[in-house]
C-alpha cells in the first residue's frame, strides 16, 4: 500500500527529522486559510502547492506550483483540486486530485543541491538496501538507464543493523560536508532507518531531500510503500496515519485495489475483454492469451484460491462496471475452489444483476467437479460458452472479436 507525500512526511517528523512545515487542504478556501498561516510562520514570499497522488513526476505536469500571494494560493488550488492530474507516471486518464499540500517554499533563497536517496527490500539479497545519488529530483530508473554510475548503492547487514561507518560513506560519497552536515546527514539516514524499520516499510524513497545554504539536510519528496503483511502488526502502533480509509478509497478511483472483505485483488486495464481469473499466476497467462489472440485485457482479477459464490458475484459487478468491456472471459482452476459452486456463482449473478451481462460470457471451469458445472451452466440456459482449454478459449475470442 503506498502513502501519500503528506503522510509520509508525517511520519519523517514523527522520527525528528527536519521537514517542511506544510499544511493539507481540500479546497481553495482551506488551501487560503493554509497559506495564510505558513506565510506567516515561514516569514518566505512564496510558497509551493503539491498535489497529493500516488505518482510522482508532479513537478514536469503542473502537479507542483510556487505561489506568492492568497490570491494564487486560491486560483492555483482551484486549477488543481477536483481535476485529474496525468504525469508521465499515471494512466492517460490521470489521477483525480482530492488533497493538497501546502507547503513551506524550502528552496527560497536557497538554491538547494538536490539528492537521491532510498531503502528498499533487496529480495534476491535477503537484505535492505540503501540507494543514493547526488544526481536527486530526477527519475531514478531514468538516471540508472542513462547514467548508471551516478548511483551507489549499500546493502545493510540484517544482523547488524546500520552501521555509523556505513553512514559516514554515504555522507563522503554524496559529498555532504564533514565539518558543517556530516552529523545532521547522520541523524536524517538512521532516523530514515528507523522510520523503514519501524513501520514494516518496502520502499521510503526520497527524492529529492535538498542541503540547504545553512547545511541544513531536509526530505522534500516522500514516497513510502508499506508491506501489506505487516498489516496486522501495524494496527497496534499505527497511532500517526490513517492510512486504511484514505488510501483504500484512493486505490479505488485509482481502479486498482485489493478488496479485504472478499478477497479481491483488482487492476483496471484499457482493454475490452474483462477477465476472471483465480490465483495471481493463471490471471497473468489469461491476460497473454487474450493479448496472443488478438484481445487486450480489460482487467487483471485473481479472485483468489477459494473463491466462492459472493467474490463471483463481486467480480461481476466489478467487470460489468467497465462499459469498454465487449468480451468476459472467466478462467477458473477448481483446486480448492468446487467448479459448480462458482457455476453457481456465475449463474447467481446473472440474475442478480438481472440479466444485463448481455456481453459473450466464455467460461472456462477446470479440476473439481468441473462435469457437474457444466451440467449445471448448460442447463441454465443462459448464452454461455462452455470451453474446455485456453486454447478453446482464445479461438472463441478470435471469433466473437472479428
Ligand atoms: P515529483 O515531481 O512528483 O517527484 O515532486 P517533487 O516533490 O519531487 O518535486 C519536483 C520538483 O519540484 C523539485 O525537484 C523541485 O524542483 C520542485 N519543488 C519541490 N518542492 C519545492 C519547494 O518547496 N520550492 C520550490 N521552489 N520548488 C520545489
Ligand atoms: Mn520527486
Amino acid at each position: 500500500m503506498n502513502l501519500y507525500e503528506y503522510q509520509g512526511i508525517k511520519i519523517l517528523k514523527y522520527f525528528s527529522i527536519h521537514v517542511p512545515e506544510g499544511i493539507i487542504a481540500t479546497s481553495p478556501e482551506e488551501s487560503v486559510k493554509a497559506a495564510k498561516i505558513l506565510f506567516k510562520k515561514t516569514n518566505k514570499k512564496s510558497l509551493v502547492i503539491k498535489a497529493q497522488i500516488h505518482a510522482g513526476g508532479r513537478g514536469k505536469s503542473g502537479g507542483i506550483q510556487l505561489i506568492k500571494s492568497l490570491d494564487e494560493a486560491y486560483e492555483v488550488s482551484k486549477n488543481i483540486l477536483g481535476k485529474y492530474l496525468i504525469t508521465p507516471q499515471t494512466s492517460k486518464k490521470g489521477i483525480l486530485v482530492k488533497k493538497i499540500l501546502i507547503s513551506e517554499d524550502v528552496y527560497y533563497n536557497n538554491n538547494p543541491k538536490e539528492y537521491y536517496i532510498s531503502i528498499s527490500l533487496n529480495r534476491n539479497i535477503g537484505k535492505n538496501v540503501i540507494i543514493y545519488s547526488q544526481e536527486g529530483g530526477i527519475n531514478i530508473e531514468d538516471l540508472s538507464k542513462n547514467n548508471p554510475k551516478k548511483i551507489q548503492l549499500e546493502e545493510i547487514d540484517p544482523i547488524l543493523g546500520l552501521q555509523f561507518f556505513q553512514v559516514r560513506k554515504i555522507g563522503f560519497n554524496l559529498g555532504i560536508n564533514e565539518k558543517t552536515s556530516m552529523s545532521l546527514f547522520k541523524n536524517f539516514l538512521f532516523s530514515l532507518n528507523k522510520a523503514y524499520n519501524f513501520y514494516d516499510i518496502l520502499l521510503l524513497e526520497i527524492n529529492p531531500f535538498i542541503k540547504t545554504h545553512n547545511n541544513k539536510i531536509i526530505p522534500i519528496d516522500v514516497k513510502i510503500t508499506l508491506d501489506k503483511n505487516a498489516d496486522f502488526r501495524r494496527k497496534k502502533n499505527f497511532f500517526l496515519v490513517d492510512v486504511s480509509n484514505d488510501n483504500n478509497k484512493e486505490n479505488k478511483d485509482n481502479n486498482s485495489f485489493f478488496h479485504k472483505e472478499n478477497q479481491i485483488n483488482f487492476i483496471k486495464l484499457d482493454g475490452n475483454v474483462g477477465c476472471m481469473v483465480n490465483g495471481a499466476g493463471l490471471a497473468m497467462a489469461t491476460m497473454d492469451m487474450i493479448k496472443s489472440c488478438g484481445g487486450h485485457p480489460a482487467n487483471f482479477l485473481d479472485i483468489g484460491g477459494s473463491a466462492d459464490k459472493k467474490r463471483v458475484n463481486k467480480s461481476f459487478s466489478l467487470i460489468l462496471n467497465d462499459y469498454s468491456v465487449k468480451i468476459i472471459l472467466i478462467n477458473i482452476f477448481g483446486g480448492i475452489v468446487r467448479c459448480d459452486i462458482v457455476a453457481k456463482g456465475i449463474i447467481e449473478s446473472y440474475f442478480k444483476i438481472n440479466k444485463s451481462i448481455n456481453i459473450p460470457l466464455i467460461v472456462r471451469l477446470q479440476g473439481t467437479n468441473e462435469k457437474f458445472a457444466r451440467k449445471i451452466l448448460q442447463s441454465s440456459k443462459l448464452p454461455i460458452h462452455y470451453v474446455n482449454t485456453l486454447k478453446d478459449a482464445s479461438d472463441m475470442i478470435k471469433k466473437i472479436l472479428l
